[in-house]
């Protein structure tokens, strides 16, 4: 971790916790359901933020865009690659635009068309793996320390 991303996490959690997110013990102060069984709560150091999704995105949302060298295109998809022998030179745009860059990270999910953008401009299939890694939903009850004081 970066010290620039140390300090946006940091300045992040400021502003969840002034805004009313609250902080709290996640096992003592939540009820985790596991297989149908409720784990036990005890006291533990796993220190969290308790936010929802919608609100944690916007303030995300808010830092980003706060930074001098951030900038936002909204209602634009990347459509494909630029490529100049071989390498990635930026993106071009639904809207037919494009954006020269020395480096593009995709960061478009799980649905990301990179392995069909990359071979579209001559680079070999991607072969995937995948690897299932049992992993389950959990969800937890959690109540407010004002609603139940
Ligand atoms: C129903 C559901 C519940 C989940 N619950 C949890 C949970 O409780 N806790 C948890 O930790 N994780 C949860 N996850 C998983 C979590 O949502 C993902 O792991 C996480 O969102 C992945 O983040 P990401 O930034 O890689 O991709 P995403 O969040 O998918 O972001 C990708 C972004 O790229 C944009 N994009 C895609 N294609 C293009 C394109 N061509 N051009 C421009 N933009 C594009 C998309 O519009 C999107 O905004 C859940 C997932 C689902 C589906």
């Amino acid at each position: 971790m970066t010290v620039a991303s140390a300090r946006a996490i940091f300045a992040i959690r400021s502003r969840t916790l002034r805004i009313g997110a609250l902080e709290g013990d996640i096992i003592y102060g939540s009820r985790w359901f596991f297989e149908g069984s409720c784990l036990a709560r005890r006291p533990s150091d796993l220190i969290c933020l308790r936010i929802s999704r919608p609100l944690l995105e916007v303030i995300i949302r808010q830092h980003l865009l706060s930074l001098a060298n951030v900038r936002a295109l909204e209602d634009c998809a990347v459509e494909s690659l630029l490529e100049n022998s071989g390498s990635v030179t930026g993106i071009r745009l639904g809207n037919g635009s494009v954006i020269e860059a020395d480096l593009v990270v995709d960061a478009s999910g799980r649905g990301s068309q990179s392995p069909q953008w990359l071979e579209a401009i001559g680079h070999p299939r991607i072969v995937m793996r995948v690897i299932k890694g049992n992993l389950l939903s959990a969800k937890a009850a959690q109540n407010s320390p004002t609603a139940s004081s």
